[in-house]
């Protein structure tokens, strides 16, 4: 099969003093080998705590309560820290973290940095030509590795963070929110570059981020998040032209239209942003136009031919 990584079952959930809050609730997903696959939602819908679940990173006080994460037919939340960080970390999934910009450290040269990765991972100071592959796979000149972050604009900085995760080669890179903080013509540039290096480099990438325009113009396939779970897959053409869920509908048509005078946005949440309370039925009852009764039981997950609602009114 070309199945690069699934996901089945993944539930993480923060123990807070107010409760707990279900930020990834019973996700599954499946990501082929070279594909590009989108997470999209708002703030606080779970998306990046995937990426950091998939990653292992996940913070105090957040936990993964259950769920299997496959990669080359082996469950990589049983392996020891030990094993994940030989085998897995950087090697097969990388990820490009949110706020990269500000992830560099000020005080050394990029040169020094991309050095120090190789150092964690066994290789001796004659690595020169990997960094240069990689500097040059992002197409920055590798006399950029006597410049210190300062000195660098910020898309010389993303790029820096994306030649960084590719420094290993990885199978699967997780580009966590890669284009905020760049101004429009820099966003163009390195969405461009990111499908240019999964095409050369036969990568899988998962893309989060809360911007559906971005998403649907580099995934093959999209994931809507809502409240922690995945209410529609399917893709990317047929989520932005024919959503099926009510809340893909309404972030589909709060995409600001350049031709529209339409300046009444409505508010998705009517009652209630409390993420903790919600024990069972659908998360979207309190903004859904078409609830009824039956919606306060969870909705059925509705399988078709590209992916799944998961939505009572396709029962
Ligand atoms: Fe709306 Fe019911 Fe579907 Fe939830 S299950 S999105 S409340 S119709």
């Amino acid at each position: 099969m070309d199945i690069a990584l699934s996901v089945d079952g993944l539930r993480v959930y923060y123990f807070s003093q107010f409760g707990i809050v279900k930020a990834v609730d019973d996700v599954s997903l499946s990501i082929r080998k070279n594909e590009s696959v989108g997470i999209v939602g708002e703030s606080g819908c779970g998306k990046s705590t995937i990426g950091a679940a998939l990653l292992r990173s996940i913070t105090y006080p957040g936990r993964k309560v259950s769920g299997n994460i496959i990669l080359d037919g082996q469950d990589i939340t049983k392996m020891s820290d030990e094993e994940f960080d030989n085998k897995v970390r950087w090697k097969k999934i990388s990820m490009i973290f949110q706020a990269a910009l500000n992830s560099l450290d000020p005080v050394f040269n990029i040169g020094s940095q991309l050095q120090e990765i190789l150092h964690q991972h066994g290789y001796s100071n004659d690595n020169l030509d990997i960094i240069k592959d990689s500097l040059h796979s992002v197409l920055l000149d590798p006399s950029i590795m006597k410049k210190y972050p300062h000195e660098l604009s910020g898309g010389m900085k993303q790029r820096v963070s994306i030649a960084m995760s590719l420094l290993l080669n990885p199978d699967i890179l997780i580009a966590d929110e890669p284009t905020t903080s760049l101004d429009v013509m820099v966003q163009s540039q390195i969405i461009n570059l990111l499908k240019k290096l999964k095409k050369d480099r036969n990568m899988s990438i998962i893309f989060i981020s809360h911007d559906l325009g971005v998403i649907s113009e580099v995934s093959e396939t999209i994931a809507i998040m809502y409240r922690g779970q995945i209410v529609e897959l399917g893709k990317a053409y047929d989520i932005y032209k024919n959503a099926k869920h009510p809340y893909t509908e309404k972030l589909v048509t709060s995409i600001p239209n350049i031709n529209s005078q339409e300046t009444n946005f409505e508010y998705l949440h009517k009652k209630s942003e409390d993420l903790s309370i919600k024990e069972s039925g659908c998360k979207f009852y309190e903004s859904c136009p078409y609830a009824k009764e039956k919606c306060l039981n969870n909705p059925p997950v509705i399988k078709h031919k590209d992916g799944f609602v998961r939505c009572w009114l396709y029962e």
